[in-house]
Parts: C-alpha cells; sequence; structure tokens
C-alpha cells in the first residue's frame, strides 16, 4: 500500500493542471464503468486509479477473489434497461452483452422502448467480469487493497469518486461533508421501513413471461432469471418470520417455511432447484448531496469527492433500477467533467452543479418508484406491505373462490396493459393452475401484498441529454 501510495504521489509532483488525478474506491460495476468511461472519454487529460477489497493481483492482472479467498460472489441478475445501455460505447456495449451472454426476460417499457429493444437481464458477477476484463489492458490503475480514506490526503487526487456500494465505509467517514441522511421521508407513522428480503438461488421450470406475470400479479414473491431458468426468488418476510429467521440456523427449520415452499411451487422450483439461501435488509433513506470539497489546500489544490452507484443512492430493489440510476450517475459525472475541461482545468462547485442536479433527479425519481414498492396505498394511509402480508390472524374469514377472483381481476389488469409489449404472453389456465397448488393463507398474502404498482411510480425518467447536449 505504501509503495503504491508513494508511486502515486511522486507522479503528482506536477499539480495542480492535467491530467486531472482520479481515485476511485470501490470497484463493483459503478466505480469499474467510471474508470472506463473516464479513460476513454478523457483520454490523457485524466490519471485513473480504482480500489477494490475484493480483488487480487496474481502477476501484471488483477482477479476476483474467490470463495477460498473469503469472497463470495454476487449471483442476483440484473435488468439493464435499453436507455441506459444506448448511453454506452459501442465497443464496450459489445463486451458487455456478448451474443448469448444475456436474456430478454422483461416487457418493453418507457425505458426500454420497442425501437431500442427490450431490457436485458444479466448476472452481476458476469457484468463484473466483463467490466473487470474489459478495464485490464487500459491505463487506469487497479489497486486490489481497500481504500482507507484517512489516507486521501497523501493520495494527493483532484477527484475522490466513492463508489463503495451502499454501507460505504468512506462516505460514513466523510459525513460532516456530506451530511445525514434522512429516514422520515421512507418511514411510517416516523418508523423507519425496513425490508427483510430472503433471497433465494433457484432454478425455475417457467417459461420468462410466465415468471413475469406471476411476478406482478402480487408481491410476496419476485423471480428474476435467465433464459435458462436460473435466477433468484426474492420473498418478502413478515417482521415476526424475520426475527424468527434471525434466531434460527436454517430457513427449514422455521415454522414459515411451508409459506416459501407455496412460492417455489408457484415459481415451479423443485427441491432440488433450491441452491444457497441468502436475506438481507433493505431500506431507504434521503441523502442531501452527493458531492463535496474534503481537501481546501488552496484554491487550485482541492479534492472534490462524489458520491455515485448505491453509495449515493441505495435504492429498493424491487423495481430493480438501482445499477441503472447508477450507470446513469457515472454518465452524468463524466459529462460533467468533459464539459468543464472544454474550458480549462479548474474544478470548483459551481462546474458540477447540473452533475448535482441529476444526482437529485435520480434521488427522486428512483426513490419514489422504489417507496411504491414498499407500501399499498389505501385512501389517504400507506401501509407496508410486510405488515399487509401478515395474515394469520384472519384466515378464518378466507374465502378460497374470492382468493382467486381477485388475483383473476390483477392477472387482466396487468396482462391487457403487456399484451402488445411481452411475448408469448400465458393465458389465465395456467397462472390460475399454479396458484392452485397454494395455501388459502399464501393466496391471502398474494391478494393484499396488491400486484406491482403502476400508476403512481410511472412516468417519464431522467434524460441526461437535458443537461449535457454537446458532451457527447
Ligand atoms: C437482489 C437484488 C436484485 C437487484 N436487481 C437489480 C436490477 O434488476 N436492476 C438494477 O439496476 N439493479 C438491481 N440491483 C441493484 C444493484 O445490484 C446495485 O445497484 C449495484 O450492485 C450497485 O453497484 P455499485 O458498484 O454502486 O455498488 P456495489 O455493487 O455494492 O459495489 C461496491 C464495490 O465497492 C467495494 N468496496 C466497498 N468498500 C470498499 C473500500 N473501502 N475499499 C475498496 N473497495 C471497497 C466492494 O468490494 C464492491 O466491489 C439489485 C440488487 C439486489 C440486492
Amino acid at each position: 500500500m505504501e509503495t503504491l501510495i508513494k508511486k502515486y504521489c511522486k507522479s503528482k509532483q506536477t499539480l495542480r493542471g492535467l491530467p486531472i488525478r482520479v481515485v476511485i474506491s470501490g470497484g463493483g460495476p459503478v466505480g469499474l464503468l467510471l474508470a472506463i468511461m473516464l479513460n476513454e472519454t478523457l483520454g490523457n487529460k485524466v490519471e485513473v486509479a480504482i480500489y477494490d477489497k475484493r480483488w487480487k493481483k496474481n502477476g501484471k492482472k488483477v482477479y476476483w477473489k474467490t470463495k477460498k479467498d473469503g469472497n463470495t460472489r454476487r449471483t442476483q441478475v440484473i435488468t439493464l434497461q435499453s436507455k441506459l445501455l444506448k448511453l454506452l460505447p459501442s465497443h464496450l456495449l459489445e463486451h458487455l452483452l456478448p451474443n448469448n451472454g444475456f436474456s430478454e426476460v422483461w416487457p418493453y417499457s418507457q425505458d426500454s422502448p420497442i425501437e431500442l429493444g427490450r431490457p436485458k437481464n444479466i448476472r452481476i458477477i458476469d457484468i463484473e467480469n466483463r467490466l473487470l476484463n474489459y478495464v485490464q489492458n487500459s491505463n487506469v490503475q487497479l489497486i486490489p487493497e481497500k481504500f482507507q480514506p484517512e489516507k486521501t490526503q497523501s493520495l494527493n487526487c483532484d477527484i475522490l469518486a466513492i463508489c463503495e456500494g451502499v454501507h460505504s465505509q468512506t462516505r460514513q467517514y466523510y459525513k460532516s461533508e456530506f451530511g445525514l441522511a434522512d429516514p422520515f421521508p421512507y418511514s411510517i407513522n416516523g418508523e423507519h421501513l425496513e425490508d427483510v428480503i430472503l433471497s433465494i438461488q433457484v432454478k425455475s421450470g417457467l417459461s420468462t413471461s410466465e415468471a413475469v406475470i406471476l411476478t406482478l400479479i402480487q408481491r410476496r414473491f419476485l423471480l428474476n432469471m435467465t433464459n435458462d431458468g436460473y435466477g433468484h426468488l426474492n420473498v418478502r418476510l413478515t417482521k415476526g418470520e424475520a426475527q424468527e429467521f434471525k434466531r434460527s440456523n436454517s430457513i427449514f427449520s422455521t415454522t414459515f417455511w411451508p409459506k416459501i415452499q407455496d412460492g417455489l411451487k408457484l415459481f415451479s422450483i423443485q427441491p432440488n432447484d433450491v441452491m444457497e439461501v441468502n436475506c438481507f435488509n433493505i431500506s431507504m433513506k434521503h441523502e442531501s448531496r452527493f458531492s463535496t470539497i474534503i481537501n481546501y489546500e488552496s484554491s487550485s489544490n482541492a479534492t472534490h469527492a462524489f458520491l455515485l452507484g448505491d453509495a449515493a443512492n441505495g435504492i429498493h430493489f424491487w423495481p430493480g433500477r438501482g445499477l441503472n440510476q447508477g450507470f446513469v450517475s457515472v454518465m452524468s459525472l463524466v459529462k460533467s467533467l468533459q464539459e468543464r475541461l472544454l474550458k480549462g482545468n479548474v474544478l470548483r462547485a459551481a462546474d458540477y452543479s447540473k452533475h448535482e442536479a441529476v444526482m437529485h433527479m435520480l434521488q427522486h425519481r428512483h426513490k419514489s418508484r422504489a417507496w411504491e414498492a414498499m407500501i399499498r396505498r389505501v385512501g389517504n394511509k400507506s401501509f407496508s406491505i410486510r405488515q399487509l402480508i401478515d395474515v394469520d390472524d384472519e384466515l378464518l374469514e378466507t374465502n378460497r373462490n374470492q382468493l382467486l377472483n381477485d388475483l383473476f381481476g390483477q392477472f387482466v389488469a396487468i396482462s391487457s396493459r403487456l399484451n402488445s409489449r411481452l411475448p408469448n404472453m400465458p393465458n389465465w389456465d395456467m397462472i390460475k393452475e399454479r396458484l392452485e397448488l397454494l395455501s388459502n393463507e399464501t393466496l391471502k398474502a398474494l391478494v393484499v401484498s396488491g400486484p406491482w404498482e403502476t400508476f403512481w411510480s410511472g412516468g417519464p425518467e431522467i434524460d441526461l441529454n437535458i443537461f449535457y447536449p454537446k458532451a457527447n
């Protein structure tokens, strides 16, 4: 580490003209895309070093640590919207989406219009492998270490881009500069809403369109998979289930395992096709700012710090836009710097006002949408879905036919909206056959969870061209 710091500092004696020196902490998809885009867009006007604690070096190459090294790679399937992909250079896109290297599962939408194609499903492990592979032979310096914010000053960089994900320690270290996040907009009656999600790695026997429709008519289970049926079944737990799971050694020994089995039946997942089971908590807070100045040595010798990706905006994954907004945040910063460098080398807060505005727009657009995936509005009141699906006490009142009818209504509404946007639309008989496999209790949880919300969460997406018409 010390040698690397010295090497980096040594090459900095000529500060502060060009090249602009950028340190990126965190080499997940967002950090890697930033490194690539800065390198490709700004060329020799920029010098980029990127740290990740999940990498290791072997010879000249950097690799992802494996299970043996104590790193479990993430395999969740990510949906990337085609409008976003259009922002990336074509040679990078070819590398990120090689033939047979992605699936098309979700329907056309505002963010994936017919002229640009359906959204693309890719496992996060594949996104990370492809981006790391792409950046290996560039000028970007890959540092397989944990970034330590207390040493930022000695790195003497112009820009620190914090891309460490939702639990960023560097964001925490600079909390006086970035300010604290506010949990109240994402609370109910003053209680910060937190979902606990069971994420089961599975293989489903359903077609992708069947999986999409069964996912959209309710909000207890979410299956996102690739064409071969591999993916993750995510289960929203009630408060009681989450507490019980914490206390138990295994999901199979919990009292609610039969309800999870209903989810497996619904999505045609055989017991042998259940692989790893993980559990994570997810909540949202309103961030106050996304850029700041952390070291003021002199007005022309400061370090400008930016929060990007999940470190900036941790978004509930249910509507699936976390990485999409992370990639847009990268493109905005790159375009903002590109514009500035056309005018000269000095960088001041005012130079990235537009970028800061984009970050707030992304926060507003994506957290508003994601909030609708955590709650259900009834009249003037909001209820957490996790509370609504806690239906044990109401079982006696359950009428199975009525529940199936309710789900039929949700199926009709959704399929009429998607008819021209999703190929091979399943019919009600097929959907009903799957629902018939479930207990009354599970059917009731599906009904009260409500279908995916589309009215409050719909509408226009953030368009970078409004701000950066010239920076291509
Ligand atoms: C179940 C699930 C489904 C999802 N589905 C979708 C979807 O369909 N569509 C979508 O757009 N998004 C989806 N997301 C969200 C998406 O995974 C995240 O938005 C994305 O991973 C964020 O990328 P990132 O690079 O900002 O952060 P991360 O992926 O968290 O990467 C952060 C990196 O920083 C490194 N790091 C952290 N601290 C340090 C340090 N101090 N020094 C060095 N390195 C450090 C970590 O090792 C890691 O590599 C989903 C998320 C989940 C959990």
